[in-house]
């Protein structure tokens, strides 16, 4: 029998197959210097916002590991906090100005929001709020999402298979998509830019098989203000919902 893998991490089960299957087996990653850049101010922005949890009184706990290979994922939550007397999951995420203002206008990225869906699903908070900075203004927008059973069984199904391909040591075939051209993973699927980019423009939404369920999210404007000490009834309800699919803000 195959060997199973170990676990699936929770910032890509739900996003491209292969690209989880080449986690899952440790394929190095070609991360360009602009990158790096913003995931050091990322992590940053991570610690203040922690800071100012801890402030507010509302943290539980931060980097809160869970899962393993008997649960299928691995992650961590950047944050627990208390929040309407019950302790939800907090994902923190930065970006540029530009990602931020299109955020506020279209809804969350469908990467982030599969992220915290995953902590819902595998892990033991049932409610989560994906909460998203602006890297220069520090402007925050929040979103709270509840656990998905739709969502939740499509996740089961790809973190199967990604296991299932991991174990055999295959890749399962390219999911192309205008994701691939800032994939860090690129050169493992196609030859080069040119063989790449033809790829995309003939092929350049997203379509998992089976396709991603949508998601509802609630926007949380209050969370905007600072740290998230916040009650639920302030928050949640008036600042409209999101629908979110695989393909929306890529
Ligand atoms: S380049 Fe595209 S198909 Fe290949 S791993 Fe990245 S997102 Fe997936």
């Amino acid at each position: 029998m195959a060997r199973r893998a170990a676990a699936v991490p929770a910032a890509v089960a739900g996003g491209c197959l292969r690209y989880a299957v080449m986690e899952v087996l440790g394929f190095g990653r070609q991360i360009e210097a602009a990158a790096r850049q913003a995931m050091a101010e990322g992590a940053m922005g991570h610690r203040r916002f922690q800071a100012e949890l801890a402030t507010a009184s509302v943290l539980v706990a931060a980097e809160v590991a869970f899962g393993g290979p008997a649960v299928g994922v691995r992650g961590r939550v950047d944050a627990v906090v208390q929040w309407g007397g019950e302790a939800v999951a907090v994902e923190f995420k930065t970006v540029d100005e530009s990602g931020f203002e299109g955020i506020c206008r279209e809804g969350p990225r469908y990467a982030h929001v599969a992220q915290l869906a995953t902590y819902l699903e595998f892990g033991p908070y049932p409610r989560g709020i994906l909460v998203v900075e602006a890297r220069d203004s520090r402007r925050r927008v929040g979103f709270a999402l509840t656990q998905d059973a739709v969502f939740g069984q499509w996740l089961r199904q790809r973190v199967a298979a990604a296991l299932e391909w991991a174990a055999s040591r295959r890749l399962p075939p390219r999911e192309v998509s205008v994701r691939c051209q800032h994939c860090d993973r690129w050169p493992r699927c196609f030859a080069d830019t040119a063989a790449r980019d033809q790829a995309v423009a003939a092929h350049p939404r997203w379509e998992p098989a089976p396709p991603v369920p949508p998601l509802w999210l609630q926007r949380v404007p209050a969370v905007a203000g600072g740290a998230l000490g916040l009650a639920r009834e302030e928050g949640v309800g008036d600042g409209g919902g999101s629908r979110i699919s695989g393909t929306d803000g890529i």
